[in-house]
């Protein structure tokens, strides 16, 4: 069984590339929000047991989470293996969940780290302007309006959202990277983490995923090789 976990700050287009990775590998995409939702929505007994918690405005535990990575790996359609988006979140969270793995006799095959420097993250994730009139979205740099500051469409004003303003951007970001770094770090230390640069063009970082995930999967056919 494959299991792959994908890395990367929010605006590395780590979901992208996790779904796309799943896609060409014939894996599936497992992504750690919707299998929360499903869980408490079907009513599992992990499910249950989260509701419990959240209930109570308690942060779920770490087991509880990783059983329900477990109980999806269970499922026929993950035969082959997983990609895992959005999980593990912390150094804690990772250790748990080899040690569950380990439990299974299987490993994480890869941890793949989408490599973003934090000042492009910042301009991706604080270029978004939207229309008053009809939400039409543009991107200051990826996407501009015509005329600054006015909707293509309809003419109207353009406004940036709170959660889209640079302060909070980086406000935001303050938070969430070191505990991914420290993720990305325990995945160097057990020796599975390979890095790509995020910043190359969509297909670039494709082909570099695919060549740095060759050796490690053992890809037939050259896939992934040139
Ligand atoms: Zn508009």
């Amino acid at each position: 069984m494959r299991i792959l976990v994908m890395l990367g700050a929010p605006g590395a287009g780590k979901s992208t590339r996790a779904k796309l990775l799943a896609e060409l590998l014939g894996l599936l995409h497992v992504a750690s929000g919707d299998l929360f939702r499903e869980a408490v929505a079907q009513g599992t007994a992990l499910g249950r047991e989260a509701k419990g918690y959240m209930g109570r405005g308690a942060l779920v535990p770490d087991a509880i989470v990783t059983g329900m990575i477990e109980d999806r790996l269970s499922q026929p359609d993950a035969a082959a293996g997983i990609v895992l988006d959005g999980f593990p979140r912390t150094r804690a969270q990772a250790e748990v969940f080899d040690a569950s793995l380990a439990r299974r006799r299987e490993r994480v095959t890869a941890a793949v780290y989408i490599g973003v420097r934090e000042v492009e993250l910042i301009r991706r994730l604080s270029g978004r302007w939207v229309c008053k009139a009809n939400g039409h979205l543009f991107h200051a740099t990826d996407g501009p309006p015509k005329v600054p500051g006015v909707c293509d469409y309809d003419g109207s004003e353009l406004f940036q959202r709170d959660d889209d303003r640079p302060e909070t951007v980086r406000a935001r970001l303050e938070q969430q990277l070191p505990p991914m770094f420290d993720v990305v770090d325990y995945y160097r230390e057990t020796g599975v983490l390979l890095t790509v640069d995020g910043e190359q063009e969509f297909d670039q970082v494709k082909e570099s995923l695919l060549r740095a995930l060759g050796d490690q999967l053992q890809l037939p056919g050259g896939v992934g090789r040139r």
